[in-house]
């Protein structure tokens, strides 16, 4: 059964995907980068096959960082075009430059270190944006936190105050899908 509603046709991780999802995280965050570039692989596709590109290039660039940590240059690469062609159809140039800014950082880090500026000036030609990781807004304040929801709206992950990264704009991302996070 289809349930009625735009937003909820199709248009919001399920249960299943949302710990899924968060697996794929805890895995990246405990340096389980095999396991995390698979998960956020899967997930990618699924976010893609129910038409939320935002949310399939956010994954398909954690896919590709996952490989980057991994030093495997073919896979990383492969994931990347799949981020760059979601991120097409994306029209907040914001968030792209944003989940591409913060792909460029983690490859300098990584042992692909040494093709991070070939691929910045790449994705800079191909999406029309400068990625740009967010800095963090300056001017975080209390109510900026407390109007955070409790949920994600877009893939129902619980949001913690305390960890979410506000942009420049005083918007924020959720940490698990990359979706601006709406009261
Ligand atoms: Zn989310």
């Amino acid at each position: 059964m289809r349930r009625g509603g735009r937003r909820s046709a199709g248009n919001r991780l399920g249960d299943v995907a949302r710990q899924r999802l968060m697996e794929a995280h805890q895995r990246y965050q405990d340096g389980q980068y095999a396991e995390a570039a698979e998960r956020f692989g899967r997930m990618a596709e699924v976010a893609r096959e129910r038409n939320m590109p935002q949310i399939a290039a956010h994954l398909s660039a954690k896919a590709a960082a996952s490989h980057a940590q991994l030093g495997d240059a073919g896979q990383m690469r492969s994931w990347l075009d799949r981020a760059v062609s979601d991120a097409r159809q994306v029209t907040d140039k914001d968030r792209t430059a944003r989940t591409f800014g913060t792909l460029v950082q983690v490859l300098r880090g990584s042992p692909l270190a040494g093709s991070a500026d070939e691929i910045e000036a790449e994705l800079r030609q191909q999406l029309g944006v400068t990625p740009k990781a967010s800095e963090g807004g300056g001017t975080v304040n209390r109510s900026m936190r407390r109007q955070l929801p409790q949920r994600c709206s877009a893939c129902g992950a619980p949001v913690s105050g305390a960890e979410v990264q506000f942009n420049e704009d005083g918007s924020a991302d959720c940490n698990f899908c990359g979706s601006i996070l709406t009261g």
